[in-house]
């Protein structure tokens, strides 16, 4: 069965307390998440933009480069004490009442 959002942040958040220091200072955290969504923009570039990878250049899987934004973004909840559950409905909520009309529809 897939995991929920909220196992998904305690599970991390059970990871984390181990470390004297459980998640890194706020702008450690933004700069970490940003060099992994940073690293998803290199990857997708490499799949279907014009700088193609270097033959001897293995491209890192984008499931893995999307777990590790998954990661950091649980993280950056976790120690604000942000309820992804709540964020993620919030979210929907929006694309289904304000954006609405934003998007042709089939
Ligand atoms: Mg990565």
């Amino acid at each position: 069965m897939d995991k929920t959002l909220r196992e998904v942040q305690k599970e991390v958040d059970d990871w984390a307390k181990q470390f004297k220091e459980p998640y890194f200072p706020p702008l450690s955290r933004m700069a970490a998440m940003t060099e992994e969504v940073g690293e998803v923009a290199r990857i997708v570039n490499r799949m279907y933009g014009s700088k193609k990878a270097k033959p001897e250049e293995a491209i890192v899987d984008l499931e893995e480069e999307l777990g590790d934004v998954l990661f950091t973004l649980t993280c950056m909840a976790n120690a604000e004490g942000i309820n992804l559950t709540r964020a993620f409905e919030r979210k929907m909520n929006k694309v289904n009442t304000r954006d609405i009309s934003r998007f042709e529809k089939k």
